[in-house]
């Protein structure tokens, strides 16, 4: 194996999702629903396979009817005119599109910023193109033995302007956060566009779950602050928006510089993304104000995160209330699992949140995420009182885990 992957454990999302089947488990971990995507979206996809024909490539920088569709769908939100030509990249999800981000826009040894935690796969996908990240950590403030919310995970823009030497070229960002929930500030995406500014970085913004977004919070793009247009990149995707996060459909925003070295190292990557679904995806977006979805949508996250709240309650475990995005972070510490607990060999050299998730898995039936894995190598001790749940669930489902972590009382 080359160097640039033989120290990659197996990912949490492979370990876990087996473990769920094994043990008969409910399934809280990976963030993909168990219901389908909405009539209107799924219409659309059997209609551009078997109705037109959208079989065949797409151009790699996307379909332009998606292109369209985006440039429409987001020039009211970015108060800008964006050319569908120059401006936007339609990649295989959020994760191909930072993939050939990296790929098109780092040099060797270029330094980016990540805040930590972060998704997990991140600081791979710019080691795998030559770069080295830099972590600045949230810290939860105040009693993290009570309910918190998830705007109490604070970093201080000092440790972030330590951190940055002429090797710097990028931060990367996310908001609403996975897997915390925090929605970031005005304030503190001031200060991080101030700190952009001042030392010439690039903002990489991935924003998927910007329309799971809790009142009274309000997702604000960061492209959108002075000077900000320019250096940024906004990623985002039809998976989390449209509920089909096995469609792989991505996108990526940003000024021209920037967008066409990305496009040349995505056309050698995937070359383009698959045609009809991309055409299925411009449809649902001319087609969701109509029926008002996005608000329908989020109304219905914020009744499984009320119902999940409560659940929670009722066991007496703490939690991060989250402003946005379909996961709660849980305080377990006041759990204790006996000492002489055996665990499989992927799990037993790991740190405390694993072994309490597998063996939730397996004793408790419910599966969580061990937030460790969103946490460099140093830092992961940080995570080890707590576990990540997806609540982007049936109510059946969060009823069975509700039934099933009464056993944590
Ligand atoms: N974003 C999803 C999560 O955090 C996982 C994505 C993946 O498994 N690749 O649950």
């Amino acid at each position: 194996a080359s160097e640039k992957v033989i120290h990659f454990k197996q990912d949490v999302w492979s370990i876990f999702t087996p473990l769920a089947l094994k043990f008969n488990a409910v399934n809280l971990g990976q963030g993909f629903m168990n219901f389908l995507p909405p009539n209107f979206v799924k219409e659309a996809a059997v209609n551009a396979i078997f109705h037109n024909d959208y079989n065949q490539y797409s151009h790699p920088k996307g379909s332009l009817h998606l292109r369209k569709a985006l440039a429409d769908t987001y020039s009211p939100l970015l108060n800008r005119t964006i050319d569908p030509e120059t401006e936007i990249l339609i990649s295989a999800g959020v994760i191909e599109g930072l993939y050939s981000l990296f790929a098109g826009l780092l040099d060797e040894n270029d330094e980016v910023i990540v805040f930590e935690p972060f998704y997990n796969h991140y600081p791979e996908y710019i080691t795998m193109n030559g770069g080295i990240p830099i972590y600045v950590t949230l810290h939860p403030q105040g009693d993290t033995s009570k309910t918190i919310s998830s705007a109490d995970w604070k970093f201080d823009i000092n440790e972030l302007r330590s951190k940055i030497t002429n090797k710097t070229k990028m931060i990367v960002f996310n908001t609403p956060h996975n897997p915390t929930g925090k929605v970031f500030s005005t304030e503190e995406m001031i200060d991080i566009s101030k700190v952009a500014r001042e030392f010439n970085l690039i903002i990489i913004s991935d924003e998927v779950y910007d329309r799971i977004c809790y009142k009274p919070n309000i997702h604000e793009h960061i492209a959108n602050l002075p000077e900000m247009w320019e250096r940024t990149i906004t990623l985002n995707s039809c998976s989390k928006t449209f509920g089909v996060t096995g469609w792989r459909v991505g996108w990526l925003i940003g000024p021209k510089n920037l967008i066409s070295p990305i496009l040349a190292a995505h056309t050698r990557i995937v070359f383009c993304v698959n045609a009809p679904l991309q055409e299925a995806i411009a449809i649902s977006f001319e087609k969701a104000d109509k029926e008002n979805y996005y608000e329908i949508n989020c109304q219905l996250y914020e009744e499984r995160r009320e119902k999940f709240m409560k659940i929670l309650s009722d066991v007496g475990l703490p939690y991060t209330i989250p402003q946005g995005s379909y996961y709660i972070l849980v305080n377990i510490s006041k759990i204790l699992i006996p000492s002489d607990y055996q665990y499989p060999p992927e799990i037993q050299f790991q740190t405390k949140d694993y072994k309490f998730c597998y063996w939730m898995t397996k004793e408790i039936g419910v599966v969580a995420i061990p937030p460790s894995e969103f946490y460099s190598e140093e830092n992961k001790w940080l995570a080890q009182d707590y576990v990540r749940f997806a609540f982007c669930k049936t109510d059946d489902i969060l009823d069975q885990a509700a039934i099933a972590l009464q056993k944590l009382k």
